[in-house]
């Protein structure tokens, strides 16, 4: 037994035909999971749809009823890069489900994973990339709307941006300078990134991507680290520690939602980060660490992975779940 939960569902399947986005990737983590003896059936638990009043936490009115009634427009659906259609609505809605059961868990277990989710593209009115529903936005709001938590940090860890993010999470940009970090066994980040800071609201937002990629127009999150092209693994990760230290000195979460995305890996379609898989998992580890540390509960979704062999989207995926194994099975021996 794992010691704590991930939520998943076989209808997390996204109906969306022959697609750079691997939909099937969720079944294969599941399977995986099992089949290699890192997870038993009974640490998987069902999410439910989450109800459009959730829904409507993040995304206005009019955007939602547009869902729910096949009225976007073309060029909305062009934004989606996705093919509309009413069971695509329903996975999404489940997604969001999903990461309010993993919120909820993780409250309750220090750590729970949404086997899916990360959708984090997706705008108050309108999607994006592949995202249709903020799920992740949604599972805060919902959290916070049940007084089960004030404040919320993400650390969004995909090679893209997260632009829906920012945008519905929006601080107000602040000119600072490069913190320090607090040190610690990673050497000083190298590699010539530039770190953007703005106040946070509520929800405070770091997000660690390549500069040069999707989307174009980054609005700012808290914390923004625009890493060059072709960063390999230690530079990333001396990113990361600057990152998740300055932010955690500004901010005080009850609840930290990790976004952990699959396609800073070196052979991603999509991504022009150069971290190899093992980096990937110290990555993983790294953030896993200091929610321990500090004694945050976390919430981990999936959000993208573009490997050339899926198989290793997988792995890194699986990975994932690994790390939070091998660093919070040592909690319970306290
Ligand atoms: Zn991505």
């Amino acid at each position: 037994m794992l010691g704590f939960k991930l939520v998943y569902s076989d209808d997390y399947y996204l109906p969306i035909g022959a697609h750079v986005f691997p939909a099937e990737k969720y079944e294969r983590v599941h399977r995986r999971l099992l089949r290699t003896g890192v997870a038993e059936p009974s640490d998987f638990v069902a999410p439910e749809a989450a109800s459009d009043r959730d829904i409507l936490l993040v995304h206005t009115p009019r955007y939602v009823e547009k869902l729910k009634t096949g009225t976007l427009s073309a060029h909305e659906e062009l934004q989606l890069e996705i093919p509309y259609s009413p069971e695509l609505v329903r996975a999404f809605w489940l997604a969001a489900g999903g990461s309010i059961l993993a919120a909820d868990l993780a409250l309750r277990d220090r750590i729970a994973f949404n086997i899916g989710g990360g959708f984090h593209h997706a705008f108050p009115d309108h999607g994006e990339g592949f995202c249709m529903i903020h799920d992740v936005a949604v599972a805060i709001r919902r959290m916070q709307r049940d007084d089960r938590i004030r404040g919320a940090m993400t650390v969004d860890c995909d090679v893209h941006h997260g632009n829906g993010t920012a945008a519905i999470f929006a601080g107000v940009r602040v000119p600072s300078s490069p913190l320090p970090s607090t040190g610690g066994p990673l050497l000083p980040p190298a590699a010539p990134a530039k770190l953007r800071n703005a106040h946070a609201g509520d929800v405070f937002t770091i997000s660690l991507h390549q500069e040069h990629n999707y989307p174009a127009w980054k609005p700012p999150s808290s914390i923004d680290v625009d890493l060059p092209d072709k960063i390999g693994d230690e530079d990333y990760l001396g990113w990361l520690d600057h990152a998740l230290s300055s932010g955690l000195r500004q901010f005080e979460p009850d609840l930290i939602c990790y976004i952990a995305g699959a396609d800073p890996y070196r052979e991603d379609q999509l991504g022009g980060l150069s971290l190899t898989i093992e980096g990937l998992k110290r990555r993983d580890e790294l953030v896993f660490r200091v929610a321990r540390a500090r004694d945050i509960p976390i919430m981990v979704t999936f959000a993208g992975g573009y490997a050339r062999q899926v198989e290793d989207t997988v792995t890194i995926h699986s990975n994932t779940v690994i790390a939070a194994k091998e660093v919070f099975s040592t909690v319970r021996n306290h």
